[in-house]
């Protein structure tokens, strides 16, 4: 019997779906354990050792343990507080156990002269032994063969009951080997555990086992999960990138010096980069053909990925269709609106604005000029994707800082062309499209997705398998290096003195205040103080406020006379952490920079350095009551005034904050990967890469086996 019941434990599970839910079946769906495998596929956090009864005269300080003894005193104490202190002994010693919270139950079952058994972690006082809030049962029964599993749980789901549920759906599930045998044979691992073996021996180890192996997750069974784990990630991957090799999109091909692609290059002030012209090329070689583009360009913050979008919007709109670009804050998706209607519509192409905050009338004025196909060009927030947003022809998506928008949203935006009425036939100037027998062909709009937070190698080789890459690694030329220092709050009065500065010299300055999670008014406390402490500090000089309570129109107010260069010191909360362009500016102070991730940080400081002059960063920290910083939060600063290279600062970040926050995965809710470790196991990985095409191509009943076993309903929100 692998896992006895706790103790005061009466609870069934209710496998069966039943008329009314009780509240741990309800929380064992919050948990996403629906079918059998997913509960087998339910692995232990760690384990407990209820195997053996040791004695107390050979323990050390600090074991946990389990003891049997007799009961020798019972009594309540008031102080400090209300407490339960037991006396028990077991022979060789005797061991004091506290209890705090206790029921008048537990207080009869510890009564003197009661044999019991106590399990927790041992402390060695002055005083002898004691072990805190210790497990306790009746002494004598069966002891388990096995070490007891502790599962992830929520509220309201007690382990017994889980471990219960677990083991049932352990035991009914199919868990056939979907491993073809060839790629089995090529698992960089021996010996090689079946499916079978693996979970059986999770869910209930023999207790001569590591407890390191199986809680590092180095033990030969883990390693068949993490191999099965990566191996269905590939495989849904591939299948969506094969899926979308027979879907059909409209190709977008250049036509001529007239065309609008040449005339906007001409007007550029500026040459593009090598780097810039390169992409260009990748993503115009994907607009031409009929397959839909799936394209992410990843450029450091300030590289120029704004022209690059604006050329493919310029190829789509010169072949007749529509385009549509979406930043992910009202701010971000202005200034791109500003830029490309000067940049576009002395050349004749309309640009249409959409926004959460607009005017009905401007709204469906707006909605108008898109669904005759006038605009050609589509500029906004998430109101983009909106379902009474109905296109004409929509054939191509651009989305700006793609890591800040929700996988539900990037799927939504996706789905925005086949929605659209007119998509079946494009403009007579288009050719004429493939079409299947007499139907009407579905149309797909190709997608680029832009961001500034590169992405480190092996989240591209696993999360972003299905995606074609551009990088632009290279900045316009003429910018120089940002010098970033680190500053105590101490200093505030010197870092003002260079603000004076700066300022003299006609230059501008953001100063960007923190995000103080718990609350919104505090942080605009926080924001308002230093408006105001600035103001005073600095007569003469026009000083604004921005932050994410003002009103839109307010907001892009204050944005449009910092831009114009009217106001010379911007104080803000991280509104402006995206994609803001203000070249003039050249001093970026971040107040509480501990507070912040690194990724911010670089994105905040690539708010300067974007003209010629020479630019700075300064990092204010505060160590609040503590006489210095911590040995963390230094390191990560330091880490930021050493590098500007985004993708050593991406690296660092995602070995500090783990994947599935890297990514946003957390405003999808799916955790992405459970078990295995992108950086641990990257020899997992690249045995999974090598033979997921292999599978698919020739076992594709147990490549969809494999998938629908670990990833059931989540497949979808893998292939956004
Ligand atoms: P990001 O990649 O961070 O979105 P932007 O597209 O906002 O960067 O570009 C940053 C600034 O560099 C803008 O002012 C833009 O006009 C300018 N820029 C872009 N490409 C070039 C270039 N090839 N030469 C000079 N300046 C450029
Ligand atoms: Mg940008």
């Amino acid at each position: 019997m692998p896992a006895m019941p706790e103790a005061g434990s009466g609870s069934q599970p209710a496998l069966k779906p039943e008329k009314r839910q009780s509240p741990a079946a309800k929380a064992l769906e919050k948990l996403g354990l629906k079918r059998d495998i997913d509960l087998a596929l339910h692995l232990p956090l760690r384990y407990e050792d209820e195997t053996r009864i040791s004695r107390l005269a050979d323990a050390r300080e600090g074991d946990a343990v389990q003891i049997e003894g007799e009961v020798t005193t019972c009594e309540l104490a008031y102080r400090p507080r209300r407490q339960l202190l037991v006396t028990l002994h077991d022979g060789s010693d005797s061991c004091l156990l506290r209890f705090f919270n206790f029921y008048p139950s537990q207080q009869k079952a510890l009564a003197v002269g009661a044999r019991i058994r106590a399990r927790g972690e041992l402390r060695g006082g002055f005083l002898g032994w004691t072990m805190m809030h210790p497990h306790t049962r009746v002494a004598g029964g069966e002891l388990p063969q096995a070490l007891t599993p502790v599962y992830p749980t929520v509220a309201g789901l007690p382990q017994p009951y889980l471990r219960k549920a677990v083991l049932g759906g352990l035991a009914r599930a199919d868990l056939s080997d979907t491993l073809p045998a060839e790629a089995a044979a090529g698992l960089p691992l021996r010996p090689l555990w079946t499916l079978r073996q693996a979970l059986e021996f999770l869910h209930h180890p023999t207790p001569d086992v590591s407890l390191t192996q199986l809680e590092d997750h180095t033990h030969p069974a883990w390693q068949r999960l993490k191999a099965e784990e990566l191996l269905a990630q590939q495989l849904s991957q591939q299948q969506s990138r094969r899926a979308r090799a027979h879907l059909r999109a409209p190709a977008l091909r250049i036509d001529g010096a007239a065309s609008l692609h040449e005339r906007l290059l001409a007007a550029l002030p500026f040459e593009l980069t090598g780097a810039q012209c390169r992409v260009g090329r990748e993503i115009g070689h994907d607009l031409a053909c009929d397959k839909p583009m799936h394209r992410l360009l990843q450029g450091d913050v300030g590289s120029g990925k704004t022209v690059v979008a604006a050329l493919a919007a310029t190829t789509c709109i010169d072949a007749g269709w529509q385009c549509a670009l979406m930043a992910p804050t009202e701010i971000l998706a202005d200034q791109h609106f500003r830029k490309l209607v000067d940049w576009l519509e002395p050349l004749g192409a309309r640009v249409a604005w959409l926004t959460g905050s607009q005017k009905k009338k401007q709204r469906t004025e707006m909605l108008e000029l898109i669904a005759r196909g006038e605009a050609g060009l589509v500029v906004g927030t998430h109101a983009v994707i909106q379902e009474q947003v109905q296109f004409k022809n929509l054939a191509l998506a651009i989305i700006d800082e793609q890591h800040r928008f929700g996988v539900a949203q990037r799927l939504a935006l996706r789905s925005k062309a086949n929605s659209a009425p007119g998509a079946d036939h494009g403009p007579a100037a288009t050719p004429a499209l493939p079409r299947a027998g007499e139907g009407v062909v579905e149309l797909e709009p190709h997608l680029l997705m832009m961001t500034a937070t590169p992405i480190p190698r092996t989240l591209a080789m696993s999360y972003y398998a299905d995606l074609d890459v551009s990088t632009i690694d290279e900045l316009p030329p003429g910018r120089s290096p940002i010098v970033t220092k680190l500053v105590s709050d101490h200093r505030r009065d010197e870092v003002i003195e260079r603000i004076r500065g700066q300022l003299a010299q006609g230059r501008q300055v953001y100063w960007v205040c923190p995000l103080i999670e718990e609350s919104e008014a505090l942080d605009l406390t926080n924001a308002t103080a230093t408006h105001e402490e600035l103001g005073a500090a600095l007569p003469g000089v026009q000083v604004g406020l921005l932050h994410s309570r003002m009103p839109a129109a307010q907001k892009r107010d204050v944005m449009a006379a910092f831009a114009a260069g009217q106001m010379g010191v911007l104080v803000s909360t991280t509104v402006i952490e995206v994609g803001v362009d203000v070249p003039n500016a050249s001093l970026m102070v971040v107040e509480h920079a501990e507070r912040f991730g690194l990724s911010q940080l670089h994105q905040l400081r690539g708010r300067v350095g974007r003209g010629a002059a020479a630019s700075a960063c300064v990092l204010l920290y505060s160590t609040g009551d503590a006489p210095r910083l911590g040995e963390t939060a230094r390191a990560r600063l330091k880490a930021m005034a050493e590098t500007q290279d985004g993708f050593e600062i991406a690296r660092r970040d995602l070995e500090i904050r783990g994947p599935g926050e890297f990514l946003g995965a957390r405003q999808s809710g799916a955790a992405l990967l459970r078990f295995a470790d992108l950086a641990a196991d990257s020899d997992l990985l690249q045995w999974a890469r090598e033979v997921a095409p292999e599978m698919l191509a020739r076992h594709s009943e147990l490549a969809e086996r494999h998938v629908a076993r670990w990833l059931g309903g989540r497949a979808d929100f893998l292939k956004a």
